[in-house]
């Protein structure tokens, strides 16, 4: 066990965690951050940014968080390649204890949890044994695996919506699997979707089952409103039907609501257990944008400095 306590450990290396590790760099908290599984977060699997300010030509999702962490890096933040495993928060403002990598232990007066979110996934036996052998969360990730074949997406979000896109792209034909008789998705981005010929939108439309013994051969779908049943021959099966935040493992110590969502005291980012702050979308179900939780990342390095001064005074 090391035995120093750090002022600043940033978990999370999307938007919200470079954010807050930029400004506790810049006020001398001397931040480490550990990246997580996804270092550099969900914009590390998405293409075009385009409603980030400071970008007016857009810029690519991955090659922005390059970005992000070279300016965080530059400012003296300690960005360490490492999952956070388990945490033990000291409820009474004393120093926390956080495992990394299930083996070392790492203690720190403050903690910035910017976990983010995952994808979530519909929970069909058949879609977890063909995960990775045609169905998959990221149509940016994978899509260029279905090359001029068929592809199904569920979904009728922004996140389906734009992922339909991009696959309309590159595929040959793309299902839109929707299971009311709407999108849930912006204007903006309906009007995109819908313009596009080889993307076909079958509403009132559930999966009833993912068809393939090896890899994915097609999908059995069930119309919810005529009970009727249909197979689409596809060869790729893609999720994007929302996100769950990544905070399991604070369930002991920190109050979040049903679906996981860390709860923040008003107009700030603490967390009921002192020196303890949360920013991005472990915290945030209604605006998940980037440009969101990196101000909430700031918010959470603000905020902590001010705890530490007033632990010194
Ligand atoms: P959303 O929660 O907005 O949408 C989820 C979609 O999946 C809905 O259509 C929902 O249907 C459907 N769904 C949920 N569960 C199931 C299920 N079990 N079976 C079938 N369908 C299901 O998630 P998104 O990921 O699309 O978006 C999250 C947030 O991120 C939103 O605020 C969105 O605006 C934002 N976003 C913004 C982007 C941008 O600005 N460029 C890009 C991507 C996302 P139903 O409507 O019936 O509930």
């Amino acid at each position: 066990m090391e035995e120093k306590v750090h002022e600043c450990i940033v978990i999370g290396s999307g938007p919200a965690g470079y954010t807050a590790a930029i400004y506790a760099a810049r006020a001398d908290m001397k931040p480490i951050v550990y990246e997580g599984l996804q270092p550099g977060g969900q914009l590390t699997i998405t293409t075009d940014v385009e409603n980030y300010p400071g970008y007016p030509d857009g810029i690519m999702g991955p090659e922005m968080m390059n970005q992000f962490k070279k300016q965080a890096t530059r400012l003296g933040a300690d960005v360490r390649f490492g999952m956070v495993t388990d945490v033990q928060f000291s409820r009474n403002g004393g120093t926390h204890s956080l495992t990394i990598d299930n083996k070392q232990i790492i203690l720190a007066h403050t903690v910035i949890i910017s976990t983010g979110a995952s994808a979530k996934w519909l929970g069909l036996e058949s879609e977890t044994r063909l995960n990775g052998s045609g169905v998959s969360a990221c149509a940016v990730c994978d899509g260029f695996f279905y090359k001029g074949q068929d592809v199904a997406i569920v979904g009728g979000g922004d996140t389906a919506a734009e992922e339909a896109s991009y696959l309309a792209k590159i595929c040959n034909k793309v299902y839109m699997l929707v299971r009311k008789g709407e999108l849930r998705a912006s204007k903006a981005m309906q009007h995109r979707v819908k313009a596009l010929e080889n993307v076909e939108i079958l509403y009132h439309t559930q999966t009833d089952e993912i068809l393939g013994d090896k890899v994915v051969t097609g999908v059995r779908t069930l119309n919810n409103q005529t009970q009727e049943k249909k197979e689409l021959n596809v060869q790729g099966f893609f999720v994007a039907i929302g996100h769950k935040p990544n905070t399991d493992i604070f369930k002991k110590y920190l109050e979040m609501d049903e679906q996981g969502y860390l709860i923040t005291k008003p107009d700030s980012t603490h967390t009921n257990v002192p020196g303890v702050f949360v920013s991005g979308d472990a915290q945030d179900k209604i605006y998940r944008q980037a440009v969101t939780a990196a101000g909430t990342g700031c918010m959470a390095a603000l905020d902590a400095e001010r705890y530490l001064a007033s632990k010194s005074m």
